[in-house]
């Protein structure tokens, strides 16, 4: 088992270390895409599995999910959480024994995920249904793409895992997220290949940061496959985002890379990088991207 960097109270100490007035970017990872973002006095926690619920599904079947790396946090112990993403509603990305917890700790935080998955987002979670905001990429009809909370603002973007998927209304299965807050800009992408106009969807945001998986994908795991870390260096590059921070690996052992690829394309393009062990942090006091 791989040891996180801070786990439990450390861990906590050190996000809970950021003074209120602070004007910086902090992002830990959490494992998996979970990232913890600290920015404009608000905290965001995206796309958080703490808990090893995968794990015990699916014991003694064919596809075990062997965990990999320590649990950085009890979910119920995090601290003071204002927003959650949920990429999608695979379970490592939406986990009902993260959410709950975090819910009870924290009973006025919003959840915002893609509008498709709404439902389910409000029984995993057991958030208030008016706690729990969907958007789709598109923004046409009856579902924004767009939504303001007090002082931030989180805009969906398309992510296609592996399939541009939709649901029957026509409403996309997948996103990323790109949040605005404290002045800062930052990407999530989700769990998402790549496909065409990615990169040009994610530039016109011009994030500071952007967190992208790197697991790649491959037909032997039978599970929906991600960017390999040369493709996670070049959208990086092409969006011309800042700083790029890979997540989806270490968690479980059918279905991680190492970032070796990842670091090796970053350098070779001159894309700015920084990989995380899981309950480590990284910071910016000033804006990585020209506004
Ligand atoms: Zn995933």
């Amino acid at each position: 088992m791989i040891r996180a960097w801070l786990s439990d109270e450390r861990f906590v100490e050190a996000v809970e270390g950021v003074a209120p007035g602070d004007k910086g970017f902090r992002a830990w990872w959490i494992g998996q895409m979970g990232f913890v973002v600290r920015a404009g006095g608000r905290r965001f926690v995206m796309d958080p599995y703490l808990s090893d619920s995968l794990t015990r599904k699916y014991a003694g079947t064919d596809k075990p999910h062997v965990r990999m790396t320590q649990r950085v946090v009890d979910p119920g112990r995090l601290g003071r959480v204002d927003v959650v993403t949920a990429s999608h509603g695979h379970t490592d990305h939406l986990d009902g024994e993260t959410l709950r917890p975090m819910a009870e700790a924290n009973p006025g935080m919003l959840l915002v995920c893609p509008e498709a998955i709404r439902p389910l987002a409000v029984e995993r979670s057991g958030l208030p249904g008016d706690r729990v905001v969907g958007l789709d990429a598109d923004g046409d009809g009856a579902v924004p793409s767009m939504f303001h909370g007090d002082g931030w603002s989180i805009h969906a973007v398309p992510a296609a895992h592996e399939g541009m998927d939709r649901d029957r209304d026509g409403r996309l299965l997948y996103l990323g997220f790109v949040v605005r807050c404290g002045g800062w800009c930052w990407y999530h992408a989700g769990d998402t290949v790549p496909w065409p106009g990615l990169a040009g969807r994610v530039a016109a945001h011009r994030p500071d940061v952007a967190f992208l998986p790197i697991n790649g994908r491959r037909p032997e795991r039978r599970v929906a496959g991600n960017l390999w870390g040369r493709e996670a260096a070049a959208v990086a590059r092409e969006a011309g985002v800042g700083m790029a921070i890979p997540g989806h690996f270490e968690m479980f052992e059918f279905n991680t890379e190492t970032p070796d690829e990842f670091v090796s394309e970053c350098a070779r393009l001159g894309q700015p990088f920084r990989v995380l062990r899981a309950g480590e942090g990284w910071g910016a006091s000033s804006a990585l991207v020209e506004a």
